[in-house]
């Protein structure tokens, strides 16, 4: 399998050479060549493969078609080591919850940060450690980070040898959750560093020394952003998983519903369906940012400036533009690299906001996307209702899942919405939803989370200081 850009550079490359890189030279994202089309025998050897050997079978299953320059013993090995009860605390890894006849939830929460990220970095964490010490290289991550994808990063890379992680956050923003969660980390090779300013500066800074080529390159930057591709192909699984553990037979169609910012994880759904998997839609559920919501209903791609982005009780889903969603885009043109490059390389750059023609918004369907939009009280209305009705807590994400997907399920089609969060990440939210008296159950690993030793460095919002930092803790 080899891998392009979706901005036309037709340059072939292999799966390991695309792991450690963000975009391609020429500005697009990578795609493979091509879907690998599952037939029924193998559509029908899976559901088997996953009921008898489990999640990390399946992963391998599904790897093993789109990598092929690591030994396949290595690869199983890989996904056995990544997917285990340990880390996800069930064997099941993405188990369902029932939430009433036709609708259910699918668990993919239960990693160390208690968020669907885990799902993606946790095998990232295992195949960055793989390659680069195949190579003989290392490599420093340098991230910004308001909550989720920071912590996801740090415990998939705690350890690991060969990879050193320099995540900067704004200074005294975050949740004492998150904070507590990324702070408490006491590996040697994680650097958590607190910039005095908001997010908006501490992911300037990235820019900035991203920019930096030189310095890039000697101190070997990069990043784990989720427009990378073995994030994207490690997503894919549990769209399979949760089809087998929702139906009987491969011949029942499923949606799902997901709820959505930067379009990674419910491209990962596309892929699936490309793919051959019998999904009818899939839905894509925004909270108050609603950029994708309003591509689906009209056809326009608008991406927002900072005042219109608004802070929300879903802050995970808080985006101004969806980094993800060219690759989706390049397949529903045709996979035209060329007019790809028109809308994202250059309208969108020089207007803010592309619209398709009505002959390309009409082929849409054909994909089965469909969208709707949360707000701030539906959250609350649905987390109440959900509890109330059906002894079920759920988070703020997967509550605007919840609420687009009662809207939007059909007769005859079970509806799987992805539950990309779990409750105890936003106490404050629930308490607004249900009172004071209902807590949010934590793993009983976390109980004394806020309580443990912090390991952290406050840093002035100045790229060249945080540069120094570097220089001080990477040997050269
Ligand atoms: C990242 C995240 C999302 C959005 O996922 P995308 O892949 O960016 O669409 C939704 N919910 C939670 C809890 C997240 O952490």
């Amino acid at each position: 399998m080899k891998y392009i850009s979706t901005r036309g550079d037709a340059t072939r490359r292999g799966f390991s050479e695309i792991l450690l890189e963000g975009l391609a030279p020429d500005g697009g994202l990578y795609l493979p060549e091509a879907y690998p089309h599952i037939d029924t025998a193998t559509l029908a050897r899976w559901r088997e493969v996953h009921a008898t050997q489990g999640y990390a079978a399946l992963a391998f299953e599904i790897l093993s078609l789109y990598i092929d320059d690591i030994p396949a013993e290595d690869l199983r090995a890989l996904c056995a080591r990544t997917y285990t009860a340990e880390v996800y605390g069930t064997d099941a890894i993405v188990p369902l919850k029932p939430l009433e006849p036709g609708l259910c939830l699918e668990s993919l929460s239960n990693g160390p940060t208690l968020a669907f990220k885990d799902m993606a970095m946790q095998l990232l964490g295992n195949l960055f450690e793989y390659e680069l010490g195949r190579r003989g290289e290392t490599l420093n991550i340098l991230g910004a980070t308001s909550g989720d994808t920071g912590s996801a990063a740090e415990y998939a890379m705690r350890g690991k040898r060969g990879v050193r992680v320099f995540m900067l956050s704004p200074h005294g923003r975050m949740s004492p959750f998150q904070q507590a969660q990324m702070f408490s980390l006491q590996d040697e090779n994680i650097h958590n560093l607190a910039v005095e300013g908001v997010f908006d500066d501490a992911q300037d800074i990235v820019k900035a020394v991203s920019n930096d080529l030189a310095f890039k390159r000697q101190y070997r930057i990069g990043t784990v952003n989720s427009i990378n591709w073995a994030r994207l192909l490690a997503q894919v699984v549990y769209y399979f998983a949760g089809y087998f553990l929702a139906t009987k037979s491969n011949d029942e169609q499923v949606s799902f519903t997901v709820p959505s910012g930067n379009f990674g994880n419910v491209c990962a759904g596309h892929v699936a369906r490309m793919m051959g998997l019998p999904v009818k839609h899939l839905v894509v559920a925004t909270n108050e940012n609603n950029v994708l919501e309003e591509f689906f209903r009209t056809g326009s791609y608008r991406v927002r400036g900072s005042a219109e982005t608004f802070e929300t009780s879903s802050p995970s889903m808080d985006i101004s533009k969806a980094s993800n969603f060219e690759r989706f885009v390049y397949d529903l043109l045709g996979r035209d690299g060329v007019r790809t490059k028109a809308l994202f390389g250059e309208a969108l750059s020089r207007d803010g906001v592309f619209t398709l023609s009505a002959e390309d918004f009409a082929r849409i369907g054909a994909y089965g996307f469909q969208s709707g939009r949360s707000t701030h009280a539906d959250r609350l209305a649905t987390i109440r209702a959900t509890y109330e009705g059906q002894g079920v807590l759920i988070d703020t994400h997967t509550a605007d899942g919840v609420k687009v997907a009662r809207e939007l399920r059909e007769p005859g089609v079970p509806m799987i919405v992805l539950e990309t969060a779990l409750p105890a990440k936003f106490e404050a939210t629930i308490a607004e939803a249900l009172g004071p008296d209902v807590h949010a159950p934590r793993p009983a690993a976390l109980a004394d989370l806020e309580s443990r030793p912090k390991r952290f460095q406050v840093m002035p919002a100045d790229t060249a200081r945080i540069q120094q930092y570097i220089r001080d803790h990477v040997p050269l």
